[in-house]
């Protein structure tokens, strides 16, 4: 696989750091665009690198604004089949960008992950092949009651899954999940904490819901934190807590609709309690927090 990167800013080259220790030998070609670049630009091709290469996946990190739309021209110039456009802020693209460019490279498989760590498999052989090794955070907790080691399966882009796994040792199983959210934080997480209109929450949020989505599993975590009554009327609310949830609009399953009620996955859930706020008929009821 033949992959082109174009990165910007420090959120853009802690990503090509990252992902230079899986892919280097892919790499067929780096391009910085420039930082502060006017939100609105007329013509975006005085920006378009020269010595492009024939490449398979394009890899666009920490552009913001109009900018974005060079994909369009490099894609062509390259004959790309697949694109990955991450977004760590709500300012980096808008939905009517991403429609302008998936519009005008119909034939090309294109993804916009928010946060960059929320990139999963979408059946494309390329964008694939990337996310076996970044993505959604996978790790694996080894220790009884206490962390002993912690193996990494997919690191998160920016390289925060690996800081985090590193600094879980000696942490007990009850203390893991909490802690890995603190850890992502101290790493620093690059995502923005201004809410993202789209989501209805911060991008920085997201980011560490996956992190504790990916103790859980590794944990088997099965109590629940939040549960729905018998009072839940999702068909005459219009399913309000799956319309305001984060993570579903992430694409994670954290509430599941049932013909006329509601499931909270709490494996999924980021528990930002917005659910619990919206619900017309007080249905949906928080329980004891324990692993
Ligand atoms: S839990 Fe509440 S908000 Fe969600 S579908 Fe049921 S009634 Fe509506
Ligand atoms: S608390 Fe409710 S709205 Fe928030 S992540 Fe969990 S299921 Fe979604």
């Amino acid at each position: 696989m033949k992959i082109t990167v174009l990165y910007s800013g420090n959120y853009g080259e802690r990503v090509l750091n990252t992902i230079l220790e899986k892919f280097a030998q892919n790499i067929v070609s780096i391009h910085e665009i420039p930082e502060n670049l006017p939100e609105y630009i007329d013509d975006v091709s005085e920006y378009v690198p020269e010595n492009l290469k024939e490449s398979d996946l394009i890899i666009s990190v920490g552009l913001f604004g109009d900018i974005n739309l060079i994909v369009c021209d490099i894609a062509k110039k390259t004959n790309a089949k697949s694109i990955i456009i991450e977004s760590h802020s709500p300012k980096q693209v808008t939905k009517g960008l991403k429609s302008e460019i998936s519009d005008s490279l119909n034939e090309i498989k294109i993804v916009f992950p928010k946060p960059f760590c929320s990139l999963k498999p979408v059946g494309d052989t390329y964008i694939d092949e990337f996310a076996k090794y970044f993505g959604s955070p996978e790790i694996e907790i080894i220790g009884e009651t206490i962390v002993k080691s912690v193996i990494v399966k997919r690191n998160a882009p920016c390289g925060s899954t690996k800081y985090v796994a590193e600094n879980l040792t000696g942490y007990s199983l009850n203390e893991v999940e909490f802690e890995s959210g603190n850890k992502l934080h101290n790493y620093p997480c690059l995502a923005s904490m201004d809410v993202d209109n789209e989501i209805g929450d911060t991008i920085l949020h997201l980011a560490g819901y996956k992190i504790k989505e990916a103790v859980k599993k590794s944990l088997k975590f099965s109590n629940k934190i939040l549960t729905v009554t018998g009072d839940c009327k999702g068909f005459e609310c219009g399913f309000k807590c799956y319309k305001i949830c984060p993570v579903v609009k992430m694409g994670e399953n954290a509430v599941e609709i049932e013909k006329t009620h509601v499931n909270i996955n709490n494996l999924f859930c980021g528990c930002c309690m917005k659910c619990v706020d919206i619900c017309p008929f007080n249905a949906i009821k928080v329980l004891n927090y324990k692993i």
